[in-house]
C-alpha cells in the first residue's frame, strides 16, 4: 500500500463520522462508480441477448454469458495496470481521476444505439478505467490512516458499505429505466452516476484528502520512462496490428478471445506467485505465509466463480425461469441484482458484531474461507430444487433466487472482508503496493474460468449445472476446513 506516514498530520483526521474527512470523498466516489458498474451489469446481459426488435443486440445466450464473464475478468485483471501506473507514474489520486473519466466515456458510448463495435469500445474503456480507479480508490482509504490507527478496519468497512449501497440502488434505477424504457437510457444513467462521482472527487479532493494518494511511491527515472514508453508503444502497435489482421480475417473470434482470457486468468496469478516466492526480497517467514495463501487464493477463485454468476446465470434464470408477477405487481428481472448488495448491507454489521463477540475464539481465516465455500456451494445446490420438483417448463417462484442470493452473501461475508486483510498480511512486504490488485486477481481468475463454464448452462442442463458446481465448492470447502490447522501453522503467527 502506498502509505505515506510522514504526511499523515497533513491529512484531515476527523470530519466524517469520527473518520478522516477524506473517507467522505472516497466513499461517494466509489459509491457512484459501483452504481455505474453494477447498474450497467444489471442490464448488459439482457441488452446482449434480447432480440433486435426488443432493443437488444440479438447475440446467442451462451456467447452473451461468456462475454459477461470475460468482461468481468478483464475489469479486475486490469487492476494490475492501475496499480503499476499509480505506483510508478501518477500516484493513486490522479490515477483514480483518469480512471473515472474513462469509465464515464465507456458508459456514454453505450448511451447511443449502436452495434457490437460500440459495445466493445465501451467495454475497453470501462476495463481500463476500472483498472485505474478501483484498486487506487481503495488504496487511498488505507493512506488516510497511520499504520497504528485502530480506526483503519472500520474505515474499510464503511467504504465497503459505500460499494454495496451503490450496487444496491443501481439495478433499481438503471435496471428499471433500462428494461422499462430503453437500454441506452439505462446506460446513460450509469454515465451520469460516474459523472456525479467524478464531481464529488474533484471538488472535495483538495480539502479532504490532503496529500493522501498524491505521492508516486516508486517513480520511474527519466531513462526508465523512455524505455517503458518505448516498450509500451511497441506493445500497443503489435496488439493493434494483430487485431487488425486477425479480427477482420476471422482468425480471432469471440470464442478464441475468450479462450485467451481464460488462459491468462490462470497464467497471471501463477506467475505472480512464482515471482513473489523467488524474489530475493521475500524472507523465509514470508515464503511460508505465501504457501499458506495459495489454498486460500484458490478458495477465493471458487467463491467468486459462483458469486459472479449472480449477474450472469442467475440473471438469466430471473429473466427466463422465474415468475415475475408478484401479488399483481410486475417485477423486473434486473432487480434481483439488488439482492446481493441488500443482504450485504443488512448482514455486514451482524457479522462485524459476531467476530467481535467471538473475539479470540473466532474461526481462523482459512476456516472462514471454508465457510465461504460451503455457503456459495449451497447457494447453487438450492437452485436445483425447483427443477427437481416441477421440471424446467414452468416458471419458478422468485423466492428461490432470494434464498440463493441470501446464502451466497453469508459466504461472501465470511470470505470477502477477511480476504483483503489476509492478502495484506500474507503478501511479502516488498509486494505490498500490489496487494489490492493481487486480491482482485482472484476475482479475475474466477471470471476467466467462468467464461468457459457459463456457456454450459441451459434449462436442460440446469440440475447438473448447479449440482456439479455447487458440489465442487462444498467439497473444496471440506478439504480447506480439514487442512485449516496445517495452513494456520504456515501462516506463522498470523490469524
Ligand atoms: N463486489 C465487490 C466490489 O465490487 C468485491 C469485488 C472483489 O473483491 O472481488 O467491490
Ligand atoms: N457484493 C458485491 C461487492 O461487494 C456487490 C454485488 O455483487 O452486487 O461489491
Amino acid at each position: 500500500m502506498t502509505s505515506n506516514n510522514q504526511n499523515i498530520q497533513d491529512i484531515p483526521q476527523k470530519g466524517f463520522f469520527g473518520h478522516p474527512k477524506g473517507l467522505f470523498t472516497l466513499f461517494f466516489t466509489e459509491f457512484w462508480e459501483r452504481f455505474s458498474y453494477y447498474g450497467m451489469r444489471a442490464i448488459l446481459l439482457f441488452y446482449m441477448y434480447y432480440e433486435l426488435s426488443k432493443g437488444g443486440l440479438g447475440i446467442d445466450q451462451g456467447t452473451a454469458a461468456s462475454i459477461m464473464a470475460v468482461y468481468g475478468s478483464l475489469v479486475y485483471m486490469s487492476g494490475i495496470i492501475g496499480g503499476w501506473i499509480s505506483d510508478r507514474l501518477l500516484g493513486s489520486a490522479r490515477t483514480t481521476f483518469y480512471g473515472g473519466i474513462l469509465i464515464m466515456f465507456g458508459h456514454i458510448v453505450l448511451s447511443f444505439p449502436g452495434s457490437l463495435t460500440f459495445l466493445f469500445i465501451s467495454m475497453a474503456l470501462i476495463i481500463i478505467g476500472t483498472g485505474l480507479l478501483k484498486p487506487n480508490v481503495s488504496n487511498i482509504v488505507g493512506d488516510l490512516y497511520s499504520k497504528e490507527d485502530n480506526r483503519r478496519d472500520s474505515g474499510f468497512s464503511i467504504f465497503y458499505m459505500g460499494i454495496n449501497l451503490g450496487a444496491l440502488i443501481a439495478p433499481l434505477i438503471v435496471g428499471t429505466i433500462g428494461q422499462e424504457y430503453n437500454f441506452h437510457l439505462g446506460f446513460s444513467l450509469a454515465a451520469i452516476g460516474m459523472f456525479v462521482g467524478l464531481i464529488i472527487f474533484i471538488f472535495t479532493k483538495g480539502k479532504y484528502l490532503g496529500p493522501a494518494g498524491s505521492t508516486v511511491p516508486n517513480p520511474l527515472s527519466e531513462s526508465e520512462k523512455k524505455t517503458v514508453f518505448k516498450r509500451f508503444g511497441i506493445g500497443a502497435i503489435i496488439v493493434i496490428l494483430l487485431g487488425a489482421i486477425t479480427i477482420p480475417t476471422g482468425i480471432l473470434t469471440i470464442n478464441g478471445f475468450t479462450m485467451i482470457v481464460s488462459i491468462l486468468g490462470i497464467i497471471i496469478p501463477t506467475c505472480y506467485f512464482i515471482v513473489m516466492y523467488r524474489s530475493k526480497k521475500t524472507t523465509e517467514v514470508e515464503r511460508s505465509r505465501l504457501l499458506a495463501y495459495i489454498p486460500m487464493f484458490i478458495a477465493a477463485i471458487m467463491f467468486w466463480a459462483i458469486q459472479e454468476q449472480g449477474s450472469i446465470i442467475l440473471a438469466r434464470f430471473a429473466d427466463q425461469r422465474t415468475d415475475l408477477s408478484l401479488a399483481g405487481f410486475e417485477i423486473q428481472s434486473s432487480w434481483f441484482q439488488s439482492l446481493n448488495p441488500l443482504f450485504i448491507v443488512l448482514l455486514a454489521p451482524v457479522f462485524a458484531w459476531l467476530w467481535i463477540r467471538l473475539g479470540k475464539s473466532q474461526p481462523s481465516t482459512p476456516k472462514k474461507f471454508s465457510f465461504g465455500l460451503f455457503f456459495a456451494g449451497l447457494s447453487f445446490l438450492v437452485m436445483i430444487v425447483p427443477a427437481i420438483i416441477n421440471g424446467t417448463d414452468t416458471l419458478v417462484n422468485p423466492l428461490w433466487l432470494v434464498l440463493s442470493f441470501f446464502l451466497v452473501v453469508i459466504g461472501e461475508l465470511c470470505l470477502s472482508p477477511v480476504g483483503l486483510s489476509a492478502t495484506t498480511k500474507l503478501a511479502p512486504a516488498a509486494f505490498s503496493a500490489q496487494t489490492m490488485s493481487l486480491w482482485f486477481l482472484s476475482n479475475a481468475s474466477a471470471q476467466a474460468i467462468n467464461a468457459q463454464i457459463v456457456k454450459l448452462y441451459s434449462p436442460d442442463t440446469e440440475i447438473l449445472y448447479f449440482g456439479i458446481i455447487g458440489g465442487i465448492s462444498i467439497l473444496l470447502g471440506f478439504i480447506l476446513f480439514a487442512a485449516s490447522k496445517k495452513i494456520h501453522v504456515f501462516m506463522r503467527g498470523i490469524n
